[in-house]
């Protein structure tokens, strides 16, 4: 069975509000086995209600309409599903005196508009809301032909979140077929989208079963697989089993075998060594630490490091030579070099990890273009120093800095 979701409210259509009610109901939902196929949003009109339920009710088995339940005139829910499903709209006069009492316990009088909160579509379950004005709606039978589940809910993600949960769940189990969802999420850091998924496609094809969903990030891609069965067993050996062939297939690539960042990764691999880590950074400013001390536990293997944005901090906090800044750049693979080797012994760790770039948009030259980035990382054995040049814009290239940075320290340790 499927869903469509619809979020009812014309702040959600501004810049300023999410519909973030969706995202909690598709959890729920999942649980059930039941995949959302639409989510909509739609503002306080009455006539792109109607059309957005018309469609909705089409196209999906379970429809759950959230927000304008209110008692005022933008709260049209209630109606334009009325109107979209040619139902008679009948006034409760239990619910009126429920509301009543509600306000009479806070010592206020009830303004008449709250009347309409009590009209309930012909057939629904009225749903108590213990933490609001608006009760909910549960309607199920043949609607426009088939059999569907249509929910009214409150829009305050409070107020939806226990009335989904103590009302709704139970009921909707017993209207679904027993499904079953299993996920895995690998990530692989540094490889080109389109690089990846040439290998893997013909892999994953192989699996119609399993819904796989590339997302590229910033030096970072995520294979999302979903599998739905009708036991978990079965969901998860599907997806298990595709899992296993794609990091077959991409070996070490693939940093994170569910789901975790980079810098978890990195965290389990120093830990696992018994090893100390100390940064400079130029151009990422605090990124890569930030990053790192990010990780609870992090204290275990993080000693610190050093902002260096000026040449003269990179030679007082890093202990880089002048000369050699003068002679090749602070953007230069030497002082990349100079800066991961001076951190390492400054802070007295086993690694020293060190960035300079340039990270524009502005300070690029023809021989140091923006997006330029040196990498190195300094242990006992050598230091090693990756060139790389980054596209996009200043965030973008910060982010793929310390990615890289991050990535050169799990290969040293994997
Ligand atoms: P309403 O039921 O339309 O009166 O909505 C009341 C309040 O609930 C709105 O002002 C929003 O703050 C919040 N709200 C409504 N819909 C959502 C949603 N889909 N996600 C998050 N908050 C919502
Ligand atoms: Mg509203």
């Amino acid at each position: 069975m499927n869903a469509e979701i619809i979020a009812i409210g014309s702040e959600l259509l501004t810049p300023y509000r999410q519909d973030t009610n969706s995202l909690y109901l598709t959890e729920k939902l999942n649980e059930l086995g039941v995949e959302v196929a639409f989510k909509t949003i739609v503002g306080d009109n009455q006539r792109d209600l109607v059309s957005a339920a018309r469609i909705a009710i089409s196209r999906a088995d379970i429809v759950i309409f959230m927000g304008g339940l209110g008692p005022t005139e933008d709260d049209l829910t209630r109606e334009a599903v009325a109107e979209a499903l040619e139902l008679e709209l009948h006034r409760d006069p239990e619910i009126i005196s429920q509301l009543e009492r509600r306000f009479a316990g806070r010592k206020m009088k009830m303004s008449p508009n709250n009347n309409k909160q009590a009209d309930i579509l012909a057939g629904a379950t009225v749903l108590p809301n213990a933490n609001g004005t608006a009760p909910g709606q549960w309607l199920s039978g043949k609607y426009d032909d088939d059999e569907k589940v249509i929910m009214l809910l409150p829009g305050p993600p409070h107020e939806l979140k226990a009335l989904f949960e103590e009302q709704c769940f139970d009921r909707l189990r017993a209207k679904v077929p027993a499904q079953f969802i299993a996920t895995r999420v690998l990530k692989v850091a540094m490889m080109g989208e389109s690089q990846c998924d040439a290998r893997i496609a013909p892999i994953y094809k192989e699996y119609p079963d399993v819904q796989t969903t590339i997302l590229a990030g910033s030096g970072e891609i995520q294979i999302h697989l979903r599998s739905r069965h009708i036991s978990l067993e079965l969901a998860e050996l599907r997806v298990e089993k595709l899992a296993e062939e794609i990091e077959n297939e991409l070996e070490d690539f693939i940093f994170a075998h569910k789901g975790e960042s980079l810098e978890q990764i990195v965290s389990y691999y120093l830990q696992m060594r018994n090893l100390t880590l100390a940064v400079a950074e130029s151009c990422t400013g605090g990124l890569l630490g930030e990053r790192i001390t990010s990780v609870s536990g992090s204290s275990r293997y993080f000693l610190g490091g050093a902002i260096v944005y000026s040449n003269e901090l990179k030679t007082d906090f890093a202990g880089v030579p002048p000369e050699l800044i003068a002679k090749h750049g602070a953007v230069s693979r030497e002082v990349a070099a100079a800066l991961a080797e001076g951190i390492r012994q400054r802070c007295g760790a086993d690694l020293g990890l060190a960035i300079t770039g340039v990270a524009g948009p502005t300070g690029g030259t023809e021989q140091k273009p923006v997006g330029l980035v040196f990498h190195a990382l300094a242990s006992e054995g050598g230091t090693e120093v990756i060139e790389r040049s980054f596209p996009g814009d200043r965030k973008r290239i910060r982010w793929f800095a310390t990615q890289q940075g991050l990535e050169m320290v799990r290969r040293k340790l994997m």
